[in-house]
């Protein structure tokens, strides 16, 4: 049985079937895909349920897994802050931002370098996301791009959080001004996500049902079963709730327009963490209507939007993470189940990682039972 009808929970179904056994999925939502899911909506646009999806990976082993159930559009994913109307800077800082930001005109990675130590506040081993910001690229930078950002994403002043959090935030000391690391590999499904998926679980050794919730004890008429529900919900939080945060997105139509990038940061304070133009991703202007859809995210807490579960909450004394080891150590007591994915687990995962992680997880589950 598979809960979840998400990355770890296809993944799980598609390796068992292909080694024999039957899987079961049940997703409560009424598609499969989880968080993954995207439809072409009424101005004829992809649209990612969910948010914005971009694939990006630095191991070709699952490009080659995936690449079995779509063709992938080559990518390059572009992301600007909002700074004033008509002003636009990259994120993540390059050594153009810094030039407007500053009013200075660096010519090189070099002097990038040296410029951003000349405003940095050395911190050797930094005890939150400002203190890492800080040691990394100064106050100024750190409280334009950063805390308003930070504040209202997470609800948090910046002091409150882990250095994880922005740790992997990259910054671009030449004119690279594209969102994610040249190491990775960028594409796109050609299809949409949604697609994937329904391949992935076309086989006759996989079963799906969607509008179906998991119940205690459905498990019992399984071999086993891999859970990606919340892992807290499982045990009726009955050590307290692990908290995520979440986002309400606000659609809206606007005539066909053409921009370099997709995605537009907002810094401010304003009520709105970002802003995705659907049409601007490869394949994603699907019927061309002359309109086109744009996005923007609200955060919130999970509470206020459904107990829609987005980002597990980190905080830099790490008391949510203490909490899920705790639930973590009574899953260990369950003989026949595991909990997979991002809430099985309580980790932010990129599609890479769940995928990594599922089909390691899966694959050694599979050759213990049939040695
Ligand atoms: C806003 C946002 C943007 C993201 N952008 C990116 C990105 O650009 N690139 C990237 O690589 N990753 C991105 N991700 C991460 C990506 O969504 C995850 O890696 C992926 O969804 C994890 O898959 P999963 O199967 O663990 O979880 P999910 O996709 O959440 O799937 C879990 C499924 O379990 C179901 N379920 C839960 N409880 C029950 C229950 N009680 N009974 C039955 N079913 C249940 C849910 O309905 C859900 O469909 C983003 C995530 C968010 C939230």
């Amino acid at each position: 049985m598979i809960v979840g009808a998400g990355f770890a929970g296809a993944v799980h179904a598609r390796q068992l079937a292909e080694a024999g056994f039957e899987a079961h999925v049940i997703d409560k939502r009424p598609h499969i895909a989880g968080n993954a899911y995207d439809f072409v909506n009424e101005n004829g646009v992809r649209v990612h349920a969910y948010g914005p999806h971009l694939f990006h990976t630095k191991q070709r082993h699952i490009v080659d897994w995936l690449q079995k159930f779509t063709e992938f559009a080559p990518y390059s994913h572009k992301v600007r802050a909002f700074i004033a109307p008509d002003s636009y800077v990259p994120l993540p800082i390059n050594l153009n931002t810094i030039n407007v930001i500053f009013g200075v005109e660096l010519k090189n990675e070099t002097e990038a370098k040296n410029f951003l130590a000349s405003v940095a506040i050395p911190c050797e081993s930094p005890k939150n996301a400002a203190e890492y910001l800080y040691s990394k690229i100064g106050v100024k930078l750190t409280d334009l791009f950063f805390r308003p950002y930070t504040k209202k994403m997470w609800l948090m002043d910046l002091e409150e959080m882990s250095a994880s959090v922005v740790q992997r935030i990259p910054i671009n000391y030449d004119e690279t001004d594209t969102y994610f690391s040249r190491e990775e590999i960028q594409v796109m499904p050609r299809n949409g996500y949604t697609a994937i998926f329904e391949k992935i679980l076309d086989h006759t050794n996989i079963e799906v049902e969607t509008n179906a919730s998991y119940e205690k004890g459905m498990e019992r008429d399984y071999l086993y079963c891999f859970n990606s529900m919340p892992i807290d919900e499982y045990f009726d939080f009955v050590h307290g709730r692990l908290p995520y945060r979440s986002i309400r997105f606000h659609h809206r139509t606007e005539p066909l327009f053409t921009q370099e990038w997709s995605v537009t940061n907002f810094t401010d304070s304003s009520p709105f963490t970002r802003e995705t133009s659907w049409h601007v991703l490869p394949d994603h202007h699907v019927n061309p209507t002359g309109n086109v859809t744009i996005t923007r995210e609200e955060p919130c807490d999970y509470a206020d939007n459904n107990f829609e579960r987005y980002y597990p909450v980190k905080t830099a004394d790490g008391r949510y993470q203490s909490l899920y080891a705790i639930y973590k150590n009574d899953a260990k007591l369950l003989p026949n189940m595991s909990f997979i994915g991002r809430c099985g687990t309580y980790q932010y995962l990129d599609m890479d990682q769940v995928i990594n992680q599922s089909l390691t997880h899966v694959n050694a589950w599979i050759a213990d039972r049939l040695a």
